[in-house]
């Protein structure tokens, strides 16, 4: 059978890209390598029967206030957000804490002094989310539609966040505001790593930090239902290692890392296209461990039983400190670590006497050893008592990630490292980044703007120029 499009990978954004074609009357398909759909969008069964892991991504900022996933009618399909009543929480260890609350005006009153600093910067970028969204979410080449919010927020983003967050005077805020940039995935001295901050900080004030009922295989069931109900299809256990497998003569758009895609589409890319992409650099390396508890994690601070993500690294300096560690292939006793607790706040996610909790940290680039006795020992130490809830653990360093998700490559979260020009010109220089020499071959990974995250929006703007390339809708 022939398609109008295909699209080989059905991650969030693998899955945005088909949608979007498909709603342009393309007769679509999506070849996914794994037995179930979703790639770092997965939930599944890792330890105990009954207890729900999110596979990657468990909190999603950028997912519910994705400019394209907000169109689409993913509730009607099934997607129910949570908000737990705390975006992230970061403990430091003299017993305060940073704490971001959802509501704007609530969270400036809770930073007393630091709170007019605070509403001028992520303040700032969630008054006009609209218009950052539509000039952040997309290659940076563009004629900008608000060229004062693109100049202003601009230069703040392009502030090293070590920088930008002396702007705070208390400690926990600045641990806080570092914690959130620390997403980046870059040391924290250098240019841009404020943007991420703010971004996610802004983003708490604009729809909170969610995560979906069932976890965040909710999002691409969703996506999924929504592409069928448009004539889609999704075929798995379907690894595409050359273009011959491949049912169309339409545009095919990659859900892969640009390393996959030289290798699969072969001569149909020319030699120079193709050596550049296997040019592409890959960044840190991470390390996860899913946990099935007894009971909550015993936190030293119960207010951070409330919290959808809970950072833990110290103070700013420490969070800095680890980051660098980490670019310098040093490791730590207390990497930058990440950790979800989504049975607080969804019953269905374990049964009943049983929680999960979900943690990773930053690793450094190449590293492939076992990290579980750091996590529980960094956990531990803002939960005393921690250890003794734990039931099961399954542990993930960069090499069962990649065996796993192909796009995933040495347990890079990121999709390519955000250094030099990679932090902006995906996979390439130029202005169209989703474009390939060859006229039907697109890429939309996270390896393109605006980057990684659940939001789609690499697969959209892929499926946006493949559409500009063909001719529109039908
Ligand atoms: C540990 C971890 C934690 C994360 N936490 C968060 C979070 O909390 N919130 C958030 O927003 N983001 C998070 N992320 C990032 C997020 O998961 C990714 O940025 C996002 O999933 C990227 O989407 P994608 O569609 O580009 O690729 P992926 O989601 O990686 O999907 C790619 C898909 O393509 C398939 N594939 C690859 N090659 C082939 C082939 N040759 N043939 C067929 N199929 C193929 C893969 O099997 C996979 O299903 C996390 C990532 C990791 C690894």
């Amino acid at each position: 059978m022939s398609f109008d499009a295909a699209v080989v990978g059905s991650g969030p954004n693998g899955l945005a890209a088909a949608i979007r074609l498909a709603q342009a009357g393309r007769r679509v398909v999506v070849y996914e390598a794994n037995s179930t759909v979703g790639g770092g969008a997965r939930t599944m069964a890792l330890t105990e029967p009954g207890c729900m892991h999110d596979v990657c991504s468990a909190v999603h900022p950028l997912g519910i206030a994705s400019p394209y996933l907000r169109t689409l009618p993913l509730a009607d399909h099934g997607l129910q957000w949570i908000q737990p009543p705390i975006a992230a929480a970061h403990p430091l260890d003299d017993g305060r804490a940073g704490f971001l609350l959802p509501d704007l005006d609530e969270m400036v009153a809770s930073l007393g002094p630091d709170g007019d600093g605070w509403r001028q910067l992520i303040g700032y970028a969630a008054q006009n989310w609209d218009a950052v969204t539509a000039e952040f979410l997309r290659p940076i080449v563009h004629v900008p539609r608000s060229p004062l919010t693109l100049t202003r927020f601009g230069l703040t983003a392009a502030t090293p966040a070590t920088i930008l967050g002396r702007r705070f005077e208390s400690p926990e805020t600045r641990a806080l505001f570092a914690g959130i940039a620390a997403h980046t995935l870059l040391p924290l001295s250098r240019p841009f790593t404020s943007g991420i901050g703010l971004l996610l900080g802004a983003a708490a004030h604009v729809e909170g930090w969610p995560i979906p009922r069932g976890g965040s295989q909710a999002i691409v069931d969703a996506m999924v239902s929504v592409l069928e109900s448009l004539g889609g299809e999704v075929i798995t256990e379907a690894r595409i290692t050359h273009l011959d497998e491949v049912a169309t003569d339409g545009p095919i758009i990659f859900d892969t890392g640009p390393h996959a895609l030289a290798e699969i589409a072969g001569d149909a890319l020319d030699r120079r296209y193709r050596d550049r992409l296997r040019k592409w650099r890959y960044g840190l390396s991470s390390f996860k461990v899913d946990y099935v508890m007894s009971e909550p994690v015993p936190w030293a601070d119960a207010r951070l039983t409330d919290a959808s993500t809970v950072h833990l690294s110290g103070t700013a300096d420490a969070v800095a400190a680890a980051e660098a560690a980490a670019w310098k292939g040093e490791l730590t006793d207390r990497p930058f670590t990440l950790v979800s607790q989504p049975s607080m706040f969804d019953a269905t996610r374990a049964p009943d006497g049983r929680h999960v909790l979900w943690a990773y940290c930053h690793a450094p680039k190449g590293f492939t050893g076992d990290l579980t006795e750091t996590l529980d020992a960094h956990i531990e130490a803002f939960a005393p008592g921690f250890r003794d809830t734990v039931i099961a653990r399954h542990s993930r360093g960069a090499a069962e990630m990649e065996a796993d998700n192909a796009n995933i490559v040495g347990g890079d979260i990121g999709a390519g490292s955000p250094s030099g020009t990679q932090i902006v010109f995906r996979p390439l220089i130029g202005r169209d980044p989703y474009r390939t020499p060859n006229p039907r071959i697109f890429l939309g990974s996270a390896s393109t703007p605006p980057g990684a995250g659940v939001h789609g929006m690499c697969g959209f703007w892929a499926a946006e120029s493949a559409l500009a390339a063909g001719g529109r809708d039908r």
